[in-house]
């Protein structure tokens, strides 16, 4: 049953059914013959019992895919803080004071998603710390209520910001941002993984934001590898990063974090749960994200990057070999550029030959056992993330996808 885990996550998975961790449901007395029969030892496999599809994720961070696992250590710190009460004010308040202290910067919020670091930004720049404000989100009566951006910076995710009632002015250049800014200018919003599709870099535009006074934020979400990211930007100058717990970091997928000035984090503190008379009281952290996005950020930084990314390059030779000998279909490792930096496998074949364009060919892998979810590119080819498989996995992706191309090509021949 967990053939496809990693050892580390079977051995803490071993570790529950043996119940060291599952003593706490152990010593519930069982309400009927049925409950004690559901609650034997072994640790429930609800996604099972719902007959929901798990598969191979070979497509990367996605959120509708569940985009990543968490590390056993993480689930052991979350199994831990489940125990315990605490005030939830002052876990966000040390939690945050701890994630800053890591990240070099001078203060810190842990979200719900990056997401949520979004909103939160934008309403600690309209309404900051003063309570009737807090309140009044998202009528912006009486408050700064626009957020300037480059229109290569629109994206589905700014809706996060909008919650907020702000007003999005859109510009192109430099000197139309100048022209944009005034005395109704909340914020200054950045979308780092569009950072070459605008005519305004990092360092023109944190000069403006800093000449006129305008807090400036990054969304840097899925911008994680290279670890250096998590510096970077507050170093350059921004006033507030925000970034997902749960893409490249491995934290709990429902986390984010808000890094920032000291004031405009307290501000966010204050338009966040548990205040509930706030925009963002829907956007409720509970103790064990909190504890569990920490306890991953700590492991991302201890780990040893140049390690992973070899074992990155190593899966994707992998499957490329497994397709060796395939007549017309050719590999090659790519590193995107911005967001998911890391070694991903292209695969390209005759599409028309084969009568099998990459949607088709992903839709085969979805259906096949195991099922496997990649990234069909369309004409660019099937893309295939190895980072978010388990140990060894790739081996088994490699020869789904040998089987699906395989059989297509040899079919057409
Ligand atoms: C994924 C993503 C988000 C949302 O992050 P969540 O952690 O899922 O809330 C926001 N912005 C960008 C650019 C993203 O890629």
């Amino acid at each position: 049953m967990f053939r496809w885990l990693s050892r580390d996550r079977r051995a803490f998975l071993r570790s529950l059914v043996r119940g060291s961790l599952a003593g706490g449901l152990a010593a519930v007395p069982p309400a009927s013959a049925a409950g004690r029969k559901k609650r034997s030892n072994s640790a429930r496999d609800v996604i099972g019992e719902l007959g929901v599809r798990t598969f191979l994720n070979a497509a990367g961070t996605y959120t509708r895919l569940t985009a990543s696992k968490m590390p056993p250590s993480v689930l052991s710190a979350i199994q831990v803080a489940s125990t315990r009460y605490v005030d939830l004010e002052e876990l966000h308040q040390k939690a945050g004071d701890r994630v800053a202290e890591l990240l070099e910067c001078e203060a810190a919020l842990v979200t719900a998603g990056c997401a949520s670091a979004l909103t939160l930004a934008t309403a600690a720049c309209a309404a900051g710390t003063d309570p009737a404000r807090i309140r009044k989100l998202p009528d912006t009566t009486g408050m700064k209520n626009e957020v300037v951006l480059q229109k290569a910076h629109r994206n589905g995710y700014d809706h996060a910001i909008r919650n907020c009632g702000v007003r999005l002015v859109e510009v192109e250049t430099a000197a139309e941002m100048e022209t944009a800014i005034s005395d109704r200018t909340a914020m200054l919003f950045f979308l780092n993984h569009n950072e070459h599709d605008g005519s305004v870099g990092h360092e023109d535009f944190v000069r403006i934001g800093r000449r006129h006074g305008v807090p400036t934020l990054n969304d840097a979400a899925a911008d994680v590898p290279p670890v250096d990211n998590l510096f970077r930007f507050t170093k350059m100058g921004y006033d507030l990063v925000a970034y997902s717990g749960g893409k490249g970091l491995l934290g709990p997928q429902s986390t984010g974090l808000l890094l920032g000035r000291r004031k405009l984090i307290e501000a966010a503190r204050l338009n966040n749960n548990p205040h509930s008379d706030s925009v963002a009281r829907t956007n409720k952290v509970n103790k064990e994200e909190i504890v569990g996005m920490l306890v991953a950020l700590e492991l991302f930084l201890e780990r040893d990057h140049d390690a992973a990314w070899r074992e990155w390059t190593r899966r994707c030779r992998r499957i490329g070999n497994a397709l060796a000998g395939l007549p017309g279909v050719t590999t090659e490792v790519f590193v995107p550029e911005i967001a998911n930096a890391v070694p991903h496998l292209r695969i390209r074949w005759n599409y028309e030959s084969a009568g099998l364009n990459p949607e088709d060919a992903a839709e085969r892998l979805r259906a096949g056992e195991p099922s496997v979810e990649v990234r069909p590119r369309y004409e660019e080819g099937l893309e295939v993330a190895v980072w978010m498989l388990d140990p060894g996995e790739e081996r088994i992706v490699g020869r789904m996808i040998r089987g699906v191309l395989g059989e297509a090509i040899q079919s057409s021949a």
